[in-house]
């Protein structure tokens, strides 16, 4: 390992946001010694309780970078659907809240999607724009450095449609690919993901960021 590399955490235990995020930036992500949250023991959780995805990432970035003393990243994301006033929004991954608290994952997800669906019943085609929301942003123990905002636009189905993917993935129709997110083939989602969009616009601020150290 070369210890003259910068050292970035990202606030994520999940090694699988890990991959996806060093395997968006490319050959940037070979420049960085990169931590997780994997990486120490007792670190405070920092509560995303934020109104935005913009404010629950930079809470997240500068309340990791002020407990570890590192340069760190973070994300939010979710779901923002016109007809409702944007959300599910920051409540995105917990929209049912009324799901059993031993609920696995994907339990979750259908009870998620299905108050959706049953908000939306009355909603004619034209008005069921929606648009999957990513904030990147990173952050020292004193500010915000860099941030950007990616997304992905679709439509509400009326019912679920495909087995792939995650959260609202099977009643997000993305027009200009004829199929819904969960009926993407996964690599085909991962580049026109509003991650991807979100890390296609960091990376070249992250590169200057980093030149500039
Ligand atoms: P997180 O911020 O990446 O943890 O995402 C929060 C929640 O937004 C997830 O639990 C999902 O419900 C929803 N979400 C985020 N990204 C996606 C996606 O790519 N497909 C479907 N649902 C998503």
């Amino acid at each position: 390992m070369d210890m003259n590399k910068p050292k970035i955490l990202v606030a994520t235990t999940n090694p699988g946001k890990m991959a996806e995020l060093t395997a968006l930036l490319g050959e940037l992500a070979d420049a960085i010694h990169w931590k997780t949250l994997a990486d120490f023991a007792d670190l405070p959780v920092v509560t995303e309780d934020g109104s935005t995805f913009a404010r629950n990432a930079q809470k997240k970035a500068l309340g990791y970078a002020k407990a570890t003393g590192l340069l760190t990243i973070a994300d939010d994301s979710g779901l923002m659907i016109d007809a409702l006033g944007g959300q599910p929004g920051v409540r995105s991954a917990r929209f049912a809240d009324e799901v059993d608290k031993d609920a696995d994952r994907k339990q979750i997800d259908r009870e998620n999607y299905e108050k959706v669906l049953l908000l939306m019943k009355d909603v004619p085609a034209e008005k069921r724009t929606a648009r999957f929301v990513c904030h990147l942003c990173l952050a020292d123990e004193k500010q915000v450095l860099l941030q950007a905002e990616g997304k992905v636009e679709g439509v509400i189905t009326d019912k679920p449609a495909g087995d792939n993917g995650f959260g609202y993935d099977p009643i997000f129709r993305i027009p200009a690919e004829g199929k819904t997110a969960a009926q993407l083939d996964p690599d085909r989602k991962n580049k026109i993901s509003h991650r991807a969009d979100a890390a296609a616009k960091f990376k070249p601020i992250l590169r200057d960021y980093l030149l500039g150290l």
